[in-house]
């Protein structure tokens, strides 16, 4: 029986009541050698997909794979916050506007994701299940270098990720300054900024950990 911990909340350090969380704007084939494991083409322009807020959960969540599923794949991301409403804001003012960073995983039916893209469909279902985006608490990035931050995660103590977010194709200044020309953000909002390679199956039974070392961490077992 699947436990959602607060779904479609944030948990914010330092703030009593958790956050209602708002859109959930995720990048893909942001990792040059993610892109190349999956045999996709490096884009031109970011890749943008969303995820529903009712697919946020908070650390300590048992999350259910859809029983239509046989092939669900982690993929460790570092999430950004968004602290207020903002349009068409340039990469040197983005630091302004965020509220705070996270760890978070994009849980991702692989199967039925692959089906969808074959048939060119979207990805919604694949991307978009009840507890598809378990995401740490949000902390400050007051100390934290944006363009050096090294992430990872296990599962059953096994290390399967490590990254770093150097390694993006698009930086995450870059990344919520191209989507703010896009979409609106407003307080809650969310940005996944991609995987690093190291993706693979999980199963029922599996305990996932991730963190960014010395700053924040998230688990969650599935069910
Ligand atoms: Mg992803």
């Amino acid at each position: 029986m699947s436990k959602l911990t607060e779904q479609g909340f944030l948990r914010v350090r330092g703030y009593e009541n958790p956050l209602k969380v708002g859109k959930i704007l995720c990048i893909g084939r942001n990792y040059a050698e993610h892109v190349k494991e999956l045999g996709n083409l490096t884009p031109e322009e970011p890749v943008i997909f969303l995820k529903p807020d009712s697919s946020v959960v908070n650390s300590g969540s048992k999350i259910t794979i859809p029983a239509f599923s046989e092939n669900c794949h982690h993929e460790a991301e570092i999430a950004l916050v968004i602290g207020k409403t903002c349009k068409g804001i340039e990469p040197s003012e983005v630091q302004n506007c965020l509220l705070g960073i996270a760890i978070a995983v994009d849980l991702t039916l692989r199967d039925v994701q692959t089906k969808a893209k074959n048939k060119g469909l979207p990805w919604t279902v694949a991307k978009g299940f009840d507890g598809a985006c378990p995401i740490s608490e949000v902390v400050s990035f007051e100390n934290v270098d944006l363009k050096n931050i090294d992430f990872s995660l296990k599962v059953n103590g096994e290390t399967r990720q490590t990254g770093n977010s150097k390694e993006m194709l698009w930086d995450c200044l870059s990344i919520v300054s191209y989507v703010s020309k896009i979409f609106t953000l407003n307080c809650g909002d969310v940005i996944l900024t991609g995987t690093p390679k190291g993706v693979s199956q999980i199963q029922k039974g599996d305990f996932v950990e991730t963190e960014i070392p010395n700053l924040v961490k998230l688990n969650f077992s599935l069910d």
